[in-house]
C-alpha cells in the first residue's frame, strides 16, 4: 500500500515551499497537482514522475473533488507515493481537509504537510502586516466564493476592529463590500488587493471600501482583498533586493544558489540542465592519461565505473583536469589528480598536457557538444562522449543578472529566449563568453576564474560599483 502526502505549495513563489514539501516532492511517483501550483515546482519532480492536473479550468470541463479523491485513493492502493500539491497550506480553503476524510475512509495513510498560506504571505509580500500593535489586533480569512449562500455573518464581520483577508473573491467583493457598509463598517475603511502575489507578476491595487466595485473590474483572480486599516501600509523596503537568475546543471546551481542566497540575492533557476549520461564502453587500459574536462564528467565515469563492478584500483592512468571544480570533484573519489593547467580552460588544458605530455597517450573523456578548444594543441589522443546535457526546464530572465556556467547553457537558453538588455550577463569563463557574443550579445562580464566563488566576486563588485554610482 503506498501513501498520500497533502503538501503545500506555498502561495506562488516556487522556493516558499517548505523544506519537507519539497524533498517529498522530488521523490514522489505521482504527483497530483491543481493550478495555483508553480510551473516550477512540478520540474523538481523525477522524470518518471507520473503528473496528474486537476485544476479547474473555468468554463470547461472540471474534475469534481469525488474524482480528485477517487484518483487519491485509486494512486495509493498501487503501491505509489503520492504527492498531492495544493497551493498555499492544504488546510486553508481548497478542500485539503475533505481530501483527508477520504483517504481516512479508505484506511489510505497520508501525512499532511504545512505549507504557507496566501492569506498572510500575500499581504505580507506586498508591505502589508495582517496584524499591527494597536491597529489591528486580529485576523479573519474569510472565502468570497460563500457570499451569495449567506453562510458568512456579514454583520459581524463589519463591527471586526481586526483585518480581514478575502480569498476567492474577485467575483463577490463588490456585493461584500455593500453588505459590509449597510451593516455600518466606515465606507472610507481601506482596501488593498494583491493579484498574482509573491510572483513576478505581482500587481497591487489600494482603494477604499466603497470604490471596491469599481476598482476589481481590472483584476484578474488568483487575487487576495485585504479589507482594514492595515491595508493601507506600505512595509517594503525601497531599495529592492538584487535577482539573480542562474542556468546550469543541478550540482552547479546548488552550488550557485547557496552561496548567492547566503549573501542576500534572491536567486531563480530560469535553465535548468540535465546530465544524461551515454551508454558508451569505456576501456582505459591502454592510455597513459585520462582527461576530465567537467565536474560532471568526473561524477559520469564514476557512475559508469561502479555501474560496471570496476575498481578503481584498476585505473592505472595518470590524470588530467581542466581546473579547481574538476580536481575537487575527482578528489572526492580520492584520487589527485596529476596535471591541472594555470588557467582553467580546455585550451590551457590542451596546451600543458602537450608540453609535458606530447608523445603519451591520452582519453579525454567529456561532453557532447562541448567545446572544441581542447584539440587545438593536443597530440596523440582519443576520446569519448561520456555524457550529453539536456533541458530540463526553461522560463524567461527577468533578473538584474543571468548567470552561465556554459557554453552548452548559452546556446541551449538562447534557443528559446532572448536575454533583455536590463539584465547583466555574467559567462563563467571565456569559452562561454564566446558562445554569448557568437549569438549577438555584448558587454558580458567574465569571470576571473571559472568557479563559483569567482562569479559570486563577479556579481559582488559590479554591486559595489552600482551602489557607488547611484550615490
Ligand atoms: N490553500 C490556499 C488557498 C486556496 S483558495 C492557501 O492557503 O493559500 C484559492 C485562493 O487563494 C485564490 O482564489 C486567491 O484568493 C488566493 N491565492 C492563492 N495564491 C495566490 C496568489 N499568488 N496571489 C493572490 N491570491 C492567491
Amino acid at each position: 500500500m503506498g501513501k498520500v502526502y497533502l503538501v503545500g505549495a506555498g502561495p506562488g513563489a516556487c522556493d516558499l515551499i517548505s523544506v519537507r514539501g519539497k524533498r517529498l516532492l522530488q521523490g514522489c511517483d505521482v504527483l497530483i497537482y491543481d493550478r495555483l501550483a508553480s510551473e516550477e515546482l512540478l520540474a523538481y519532480a523525477k522524470a518518471d514522475c507520473e503528473k496528474i492536473y486537476v485544476g479547474k479550468s473555468t468554463g470547461y470541463h472540471s474534475i469534481s473533488q469525488e474524482e480528485i479523491n477517487h484518483i487519491l485513493v485509486e494512486k495509493a492502493k498501487t503501491n505509489n507515493t503520492v504527492v498531492r500539491l495544493k497551493g498555499g497550506d492544504p488546510f486553508v480553503f481548497g478542500r485539503g481537509g475533505e481530501e483527508a476524510q477520504a483517504l481516512i475512509e479508505n484506511n489510505i495513510e497520508f501525512e499532511t504537510v504545512p505549507g504557507i498560506t496566501s492569506a498572510i504571505a500575500v499581504p505580507e509580500i506586498a508591505g502589508i502586516p495582517v496584524t499591527f500593535r494597536e491597529v489591528s489586533q486580529d485576523i479573519h480569512i474569510v472565502t468570497g466564493h460563500t457570499a451569495k449562500n449567506e453562510i458568512t455573518d456579514y454583520k459581524a464581520l463589519a463591527r471586526t476592529k481586526g483585518t480581514i483577508v478575502f480569498l476567492m473573491a474577485v467575483s463577490t467583493i463588490s456585493t461584500i463590500a455593500e453588505k459590509l457598509i449597510k451593516y455600518g463598517m466606515d465606507e472610507y475603511m481601506p482596501v488593498a488587493v494583491i493579484e498574482n502575489g509573491t510572483t513576478e507578476n505581482e500587481r497591487i491595487l489600494k482603494t477604499e471600501l466603497k470604490d471596491i466595485g469599481t476598482a476589481i473590474k481590472m483584476v484578474r483572480p488568483p487575487a487576495v482583498i485585504v479589507v482594514g486599516e492595515t491595508a493601507k501600509y506600505d512595509l517594503v523596503s525601497k531599495s529592492k533586493r538584487t535577482t539573480v537568475a542562474i542556468t546550469g546543471t543541478e550540482d552547479f546551481r546548488k552550488r550557485l544558489g547557496r552561496q548567492l542566497t547566503d549573501r542576500g540575492y534572491n536567486v531563480k533557476e530560469v535553465c535548468r540542465l540535465k546530465v544524461k549520461a551515454n551508454n558508451v564502453d569505456i576501456s582505459t587500459d591502454k592510455y597513459d592519461w585520462l582527461v576530465f574536462t567537467s565536474r560532471n564528467g568526473v561524477n559520469v565515469f564514476f557512475d559508469h565505473l561502479k555501474e560496471k563492478k570496476k575498481d578503481i584500483r584498476s585505473l592505472k592512468n595518470k590524470i588530467a583536469v581542466i581546473g579547481e571544480g574538476t580536481y575537487k570533484a575527482l578528489s572526492e573519489k580520492g584520487i589527485y589528480a596529476d596535471y591541472m593547467p594555470n588557467i582553467y580552460t580546455s585550451r590551457a588544458l590542451g596546451k600543458g598536457l602537450n608540453e609535458i605530455a606530447e608523445n603519451e597517450s591520452k582519453l579525454i573523456l567529456r561532453a557532447e557538444k562541448g567545446s572544441d578548444e581542447i584539440y587545438e594543441h593536443i597530440k596523440n589522443y582519443n576520446e569519448v562522449k561520456l555524457y550529453s546535457v539536456e533541458a530540463e526546464y526553461i522560463t524567461k530572465c527577468r533578473e538584474n543578472y543571468i548567470v552561465f556556467g556554459s557554453s552548452l547553457g548559452v546556446n541551449t537558453y538562447l534557443d528559446k529566449y532572448e536575454i533583455a538588455d536590463s539584465t547583466s550577463i555574467i559567462a563563467i569563463g571565456e569559452v562561454t563568453r564566446r558562445a554569448l557574443e557568437s549569438r549577438g550579445y555584448g558587454n558580458i562580464y567574465c569571470c576571473k576564474k571559472p568557479t563559483v566563488d569567482s562569479i559570486v566576486e563577479r556579481i559582488e563588485e559590479n554591486e559595489k560599483i552600482q551602489k557607488t554610482e547611484s550615490k
